[in-house]
């Protein structure tokens, strides 16, 4: 390419090495780092992150991106260039909007809530984490009013995390298929007993369930010579380069599921990051498009393989020569219908695959809500409650099963929340696609061979990275937007068979 296109992709690269040695330390922080060490590292990823972002919303970047933008005219909208240039003006326009002191005080309020939202969960007390929850609102409506909008604050908010999506269509796609939700869920209710998830509920060797994580995440093609895994707290994928995406995962002896599913939903998220195209490493175009379409890549992994019947068919056998005492006389349809209990529950991050959208949906509600000054934060807690009881049918007992279990608000990720019930959708969506083009891939994955289904990921969605917002995407490989039908007809057809509907 010219010398002006050159020269923007070399400052991006500098602004990019700052990001992935914060997102480094981070990871570090999560894994390794001893308590004492928390003062020191936050200091040391603010300098970071002051650096890149001084680097990154300079007019130097705005001069160079208009030369690259010359420079490189005529190019195709797919091509690599145009792509680069186009993702990275939106990026810059948004970035630049907003005044460094509201950044850094933002920055300093997540911080500090952190600790008194962890403290709040523990005591059961929702009122001590109340007066940073306000301050982190109205800090982050005066993002959303930097950033702007068209109809309500919460619009901005959704689009730093889905690109071009607004609240009105979010409560669309949300309104299509909660009917069909709460029906299915309704009707699986009626007969809950003929599902029992006890033989997950036993003693399991912490070293055997790494072994076998291993083993599981490899198969599916999470490739160790350019990943690692390791244990958090609150697992998660990360990634510094495409050569270097790394897993965390956690441990519970007395039940299968977190580290078993956990580790194969962050090697989804992991394999999209590590295919991402060659020749877009070392730029802002070599990550995940948006958080939904990386969360349908993590939960078609997780529920759509790691949940059906052919998966256990090939994995079920290696799983019972593990933990022969635990599953020796255990059958495969025992095991299959364990993994698949649905049952309405407080928490939404322990959800079943029917249920969990409506645990989205609750936050959507309370997030708009809230940042458009319809409901005082005071009232928080009432007003969750009264919703889930009008959701579900039961009601938290405290506000730490309640308005107190996520910690994403105290991060001031606000608007956040929706895209996991988006890449449910998309999961579904793409995975249909997927059998059409190649229909062996069902057959292939009962028989341990997970290459077909990945390798038409990388070929439609991975490669790309961030070339394409999520519905250009969409678009371009299922043919229409977003859509809830693929997902409740997935749903339909598992949970029929599963409870005899
Ligand atoms: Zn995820």
């Amino acid at each position: 390419m010219g010398a002006k296109y050159d020269a923007l992709k070399a400052h991006l690269a500098d602004v990019e090495n700052l990001n992935h040695a914060q997102g480094l330390l981070n990871w570090d922080q999560q894994t390794q780092m001893p308590p004492g060490g928390a003062p020191a590292r936050a200091a040391q990823v603010a300098t970071l992150a002051r650096i890149a972002h001084e680097m990154f919303t300079s007019d130097e970047t705005a001069k160079m991106l208009d030369d690259a933008d010359a420079e490189i005219a005529g190019m195709p909208y797919d091509s690599d260039e145009a792509s680069l240039v186009r993702v990275v003006r939106q990026d810059y326009e948004d970035l630049v909007k907003l005044p460094s002191d509201l950044v850094a005080e933002l920055t300093r309020a997540t911080s500090m809530a952190h600790e008194v939202w962890a403290k709040a969960r523990e005591d059961n007390h929702f009122r001590t984490f109340q007066p940073s929850l306000e301050k982190i609102v109205d800090l982050t409506v005066q993002v959303a009013e930097h950033l702007g909008f068209q109809d309500q604050p919460y619009d901005a908010l959704v689009d730093q995390y889905e690109r071009g999506i607004t609240t009105a269509r979010i409560k669309e796609i949300f309104d299509a298929h909660k009917p069909a939700l709460v029906a299915l869920i309704a009707a699986i209710q009626a007969r809950s007993d003929r599902v029992s998830d006890a033989v997950l509920h036993q003693e399991f060797d912490v070293d055997q369930q790494r072994a076998f994580s291993v083993e599981v995440v490899q198969a599916l093609g999470y490739d160790f010579n350019r990943g690692r895994i390791d244990v958090a707290v609150h697992p998660f994928a990360t990634s510094f380069s495409r050569n270097d995406v790394r897993i965390t995962t956690r441990f519970n002896a007395r039940w299968l599921n977190p580290a078993l599913f956990g580790s194969i939903h962050e090697a989804g998220h992991a394999m999209y990051e590590q295919n991402v195209g060659e020749a877009l490493e070392g730029t802002p175009l070599g990550a995940g498009t948006s958080l939904g379409v990386h969360e349908s890549q993590s939960r078609m992994w997780e529920n759509m393989i790691g949940r059906s019947k052919g998966f256990w068919c090939w994995a079920f056998p290696r799983l019972q020569t593990i933990f022969p005492a635990q599953f020796g006389r255990v059958d495969l349809d025992t095991f299959y219908r364990a993994i698949n209990k649905v049952q309405p529950s407080f928490i939404r991050v322990e959800a079943d695959e029917a249920t969990y959208n409506l645990h989205i949906m609750l936050r959507f509600e309370l997030e708009s809500e809230m940042t458009a000054g319809k409901i005082r934060i005071g009232d928080l807690p009432e007003e969750w409650n009264d919703r889930f009881e009008a959701f579900f049918g039961i009601t938290p007992p405290s506000d730490s099963l309640g308005v107190l279990q996520d910690v994403h608000w105290s991060m001031g990720l606000i608007g956040y929340f929706p895209t996991y019930a988006l890449g449910n959708l998309l999961a579904a969506q793409y995975y249909q696609k997927a059998i059409q083009a190649r229909p062996s891939i069902p057959d292939d994955i009962a028989q341990g061979k997970f290459d077909t289904l990945r390798t038409w990921l990388t070929e439609n969605i991975h490669q790309h990275g961030r070339k394409f917002t999520s519905d250009e995407l969409t678009r371009r490989v299922t043919g229409e937007p977003i859509q809830s039908r693929d997902y409740i007809h997935y749903l339909q057809t598992k949970f029929a068979e599963i409870y005899g509907l």
